[in-house]
């Protein structure tokens, strides 16, 4: 089942008189009980095709169908690249904020905080732990809400061997209860775990 479809989606940065192609017509979809990697070098377009497909940014060309024009927690859950866990809340704190907001949260946070070896850190503030813990805890956030749709951005950028493996398998592991999953990466022991490979090059995305 699909979950969202990007169809012929194009995005355009101009610098100075330089024009680039961040996106080149790409057209995708990402379904139910499966993770489907995005992947490719620096500077191919990942990052923005993400923020394209959850409505941080939009293309200027085609478009992208599936998710509501505002989805709740439920529905999409991100993991950006730059982490964004909330300074002044401990690491516990945020990871139930999809709960503290009243939105669903049927997996249980001690849980999905042992999965990902961070049980330990739970009344730290993010900037009492270590950058690795830091994106494992957004990945806590992003999983206790069950979401429809998941999307990482390099979610493994930080971990180290025995973490990259919590990480891939809670990853896997949310699939299993019918969630999709969208994870842009460039780290080999992700490619292996995924169900799917987008490759993207220069913007442009490619089945095979
Ligand atoms: P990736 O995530 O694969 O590293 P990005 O989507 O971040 O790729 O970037 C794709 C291309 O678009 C790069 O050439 C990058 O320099 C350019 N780019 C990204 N964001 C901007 C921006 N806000 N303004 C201008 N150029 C940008
Ligand atoms: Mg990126």
């Amino acid at each position: 089942m699909s979950i969202v479809a990007a169809e012929n989606v194009t995005k355009r940065y101009r610098r100075g008189r330089e024009t680039v192609t961040a996106v080149d017509a790409a057209s995708f979809e990402v379904v139910a009980g499966q993770i489907t990697g995005l992947v490719g070098p620096s500077g191919s377009g990942k990052t923005t095709l993400l923020d394209i497909v959850v409505g941080g940014t939009e293309p200027d060309n085609g478009r992208v169908t599936g998710l509501p024009d505002e989805p709740m927690w439920a529905e999409l859950a991100i993991v950006p690249q730059a982490i964004g866990l909330l300074p002044e809340l401990t690491i516990r704190e945020n990871i139930d904020l999809p709960r503290r907001l009243g939105i669903p949260a049927p997996v249980d946070t001690d849980q999905v905080m042992t999965d990902l070896g961070i049980a330990a850190l739970v009344d730290r503030a993010p900037d009492e732990v270590s950058l690795g813990e830091q994106q494992r805890a957004a990945i806590a956030r992003a999983l206790v809400a069950s979401p429809r749709l998941l999307v990482a951005d390099e979610p493994t950028s930080h971990q180290d061997e025995a973490n990259v493996q919590r990480v891939v398998t809670a990853l896997h592991d949310t699939t299993q209860t019918g969630s999709g999953v969208l994870v842009a990466t460039h780290d080999p022991r992700v490619i292996e775990r995924c169900d799917r490979i987008l490759w993207m090059r220069d913007g442009v995305v490619n089945l095979h």
